[in-house]
């Protein structure tokens, strides 16, 4: 096997396992063989003590792990750990460096080469290979171990972050409940306190949780029964099959089928139950432990079997979870839990149920976020090392506000964080009275506060919190929400009942605003770098028969009403512009002409949202009646961070001086053509960034009906001139940090300072 095969077949085979200490264990066998050397051992930092501690090995006795510390410098280990790369010694004795360790049996191996296990900079670990005669490693050995360690690294932080590496070097940690602490992407503001329910993806073998049987003979009887249906399956498609297959192939069927069977895996598993596993767990145990033994084949057609054990493993087990006959009940204080959670996800929970949410995918803009901020519901996302498969049930503290997951909390926290949800609701009473006062700043200037939208619920709240419009109506949202593209009568129904609602109060209808991280569940769009790709306008224009279908339900949609906007979103250049209007002309004249419909002429905005529109933003309001700002994606584009990756989210600032320079040249530029702006990225609704907005000279903000109250609380204890002044300071400041700073120190007055910065409860 080649080195890059092993490569593949160690890091398949890693990703195959559920458990760190096995996947240590793999490591230093797997690159022992491909190395052909005496010894593989890893070291890891444990920061509680500042030493390297064997952590595996394959080679040294293995009583010595856990038993070998060394400090920084200490020793070879040390020295790779200290000089941060790799040391390569043919004669380790010899070198300064050299300790000998008798727990370890060392003496044997003469020739050494340890490189450091780095992430983001800092030193987790040291991955060596050790061999008796004396020799030096070479180049291509060299980069193998430097390729694998970079690999660990992921893993080791991972397990780092999860709390798995603290139980890995410290055993007795390892089945206590003490408290645990992760973090994500702030994403929905707000504390909630409940109990952790796992929503998992349907048969997902590892995302079973570990249950023993609670009657072992149900158990057996619903695995014979899953696994004759899935005999079954594969007898049909074999059927249907028989004549395009040829023998080869109708013989891997009937191995397929035969495994299900009591001399293969089948009996595996009645074993397992029989000992008392429920017929999930059993079965999900036995197929990854043979995924795990097909991927580490040398040969490369037994290693592909992994993907068909797979699948067999995958089909049996949704069997297994239709016959789960028992409703699930949610606690009232449900937090919901999952790595990918999406909106469907919330059909099958009462929304009254659902106290808070946590994705280990997505960002503070994906589409779940923006649900929850309709909603209202306190939401984390991109936690990426929180272990969510352990947690069905247990204890959990989501606070929104700093992005924090606390499980088991203590009852010193767990008091701190009630206190602080107290707060929190006696700020939200007190913002209630506003509903009905004006929009108005001190010295009497009208903000509109308008609220984006796009389901019926979040219209409701938003009526209910007085809002004066809707900015942004996302009409991909009940797009979402279908089996396929929705007709035009559907689609004028949706559309109508929005405009309906708020007449005479303006709504904004954006078209279709899809790709990107906004797929639809008919419509897949596979990209290398969706952001940058066939989205938005983009799309539309690709597909002028979507695209007029839409505008005829929208127009049709405002019969009678004279309070429609057509937002177009994504624009980045005048001809995608024009051609744009000119569809949207032609469904006009088309529908009030030929078709006699009354309708009154809708205005047409452009989102300003891609680095090349705030350029032209000139040329663009001279042919539209409004501008609106989209700041999510504006901010994204202009610092190159996906809006939706939690990895680069600390680097997503919304108050960045690229962005407020942006903004102000929007702002300006358009003033002086006379053309309107509002802004409707979910900055408008940070109360901070609200002021700056209006610092700035924007008077229309939109944002999600859960912060209208907040900012208007805020607006209507500044005045102009004050908004002024700090814009002005904020402008001429150089990096996020010290404006926000700036802002958070501008006040004192408690009843402001609560708005925008929440009691926090430390957390060490
Ligand atoms: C934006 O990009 O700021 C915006 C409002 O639109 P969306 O979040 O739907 O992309
Ligand atoms: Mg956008």
């Amino acid at each position: 096997m080649t080195m890059l095969d092993s490569l593949r077949s160690i890091v398949q085979e890693v990703n195959s396992v559920k458990d760190f200490a096995q996947v240590l264990q793999i490591i230093v066998q797997r690159v022992r063989k491909t190395t052909d050397t005496g010894v593989c051992s890893v070291y890891l930092h444990d920061s509680s003590c500042d030493k390297y501690i064997l952590a595996a090995t394959e080679g040294l006795n293995p009583q010595a792990v856990g038993q070998i510390r060394l400090g920084a410098n200490e020793g070879l280990v040390g020295l790779v750990a200290a000089k941060a790369e790799p040391v390569n010694l043919d004669d380790a004795e010899s070198h300064p460096n050299f300790i000998y360790f008798p727990e370890s049996s060392e003496e044997r191996f003469r020739s050494f080469l340890g490189v450091p296990i780095i992430h983001h900079g800092l030193v987790l670990g040291v991955l060596v290979v050790q061999q008796a005669e004396q020799r030096r490693f070479d180049e291509s050995e060299e980069a193998f171990l430097v390729t694998v360690s970079a690999q660990l690294a992921g893993v080791i932080a991972h397990a780092n972050a999860t709390g798995d590496l603290a139980r890995q070097l410290t055993p007795e940690l390892a089945h206590s409940n003490s408290q645990r602490i992760f973090r994500g992407v702030p994403s929905v503001p707000g504390i909630s306190i409940g109990t952790a329910v796992l929503i998992t993806a349907p048969a997902d073998l590892y995302a079973v949780p570990h249950r023993p049987a609670a009657d072992i003979d149900h158990e057996l009887a619903l695995f014979a029964h899953a696994l004759e249906q899935a005999k079954q399956d594969l007898r049909a498609v074999h059927a249907e099959l028989s004549d395009r297959l040829n023998q080869e192939e109708r013989a891997l069927f009937e191995v397929y089928v035969s495994m299900l069977d009591d001399t293969s895996l089948g009996g595996e598993v009645t074993v397992l139950i029989q000992a008392g596993l429920s017929a999930q767990t059993a079965w999900s145990e036995v197929i990854i432990e043979h995924i795990r033994n097909f991927s580490s084949m040398d040969d490369p057609y037994l290693r592909e079997r992994a993907t068909d054990v797979r699948d067999l493993g995958r089909r049996v087990l949704g069997y297994l979870q239709q016959s789960e006959v028992e409703e699930r009940e949610y606690p009232a204080d449900s937090v919901l839990l999952g790595e990918e959670l999406a909106a469907p996800n919330l059909a099958d929970v009462s929304v009254e149920k659902v106290v808070a949410m946590v994705s280990a995918k997505g960002s503070r803009n994906s589409h779940l976020a923006i649900l929850g901020r309709a909603m209202g519901i306190p939401t984390v996302m991109g936690a990426m090392d929180l272990p969510w498969r352990e947690l069905e049930g247990c204890p959990v503290i989501v606070d929104g506000h700093q992005g924090v997951i606390i499980t088991n909390p203590t009852p010193a926290v767990l008091n701190s964080y009630r206190a602080q949800y107290h707060e929190e609701q006696v700020l939200a009473e007190d913002l209630e009275r506003l509903r009905d006062e004006p929009n108005l700043t001190l010295d009497g200037v009208h903000i509109n506060l308008w609220v984006n939208t796009g389901l019926r619920l979040d219209s409701l709240l938003s009526l209910d919190r007085g809002a004066e419009g809707v900015g942004l109506y996302r009409t991909e949202i009940p797009f979402f929400l279908q089996e396929r593209f929705p007709s035009e009568d559907e689609q004028r129904k949706v559309y109508r009942e929005q405009i309906e609602m708020f007449a005479p109060r303006p709504v904004t209808m954006r078209t279709l605003d899809i790709g990107g991280d906004k797929a639809l569940p008919y419509f897949p769009i596979e990209e290398a770098n969706p952001f940058l790709g066939w989205r938005g306008i983009r799309i539309s224009l690709d597909h002028p028969e979507i695209f007029l279908l839409q505008l005829r339900a929208i127009m049709r949609a405002s019969e009678g009403f004279d309070n429609l906007r057509i937002l177009l979103p994504m624009i980045s250049n005048i001809p995608e512009l024009e051609a744009a209007l000119e569809l949207v002309n032609r469904v006009y004249n088309e529908l009030t002409g030929e078709e006699g419909y009354q309708l009154h002429r809708p205005l047409i905005g452009a989102m300003i949202e891609v680095p090349a529109a705030v350029y032209q933003v000139r040329e663009i309001a001279q042919r539209v009646d409004f501008l609106s700002v989209g700041s999510n994606d504006l901010t994204q584009y202009l610092l190159a961070v996906d809006r939706n990756n939690p990895r680069v989210a600390d680097l997503y600032h919304t108050y960045h001086p690229a962005l407020l320079q942006a903004l102000k040249q929007i702002i300006d530029n358009a003033n002086d053509i006379g053309c309107p702006v509002s802004i409707c990225g979910e900055m408008a609704g940070d109360p901070l960034a609200a002021l700056l907005l209006v610092g700035l000279g924007y008077r229309i903000l939109s944002m999600s009906a859960t912060n209208l109250l907040r900012v208007k609380a805020m607006l209507r204890q500044v005045t102009i001139a004050q908004a002024q002044e700090l814009a002005t300071t904020a402008l001429t400041l150089p990096d996020t940090t010290q404006i926000l700073e700036f802002l958070e120190g501008a006040f004192t007055d408690p009843d402001i300072t609560r708005l925008y910065s929440p009691g926090t409860t430390r957390l060490s």
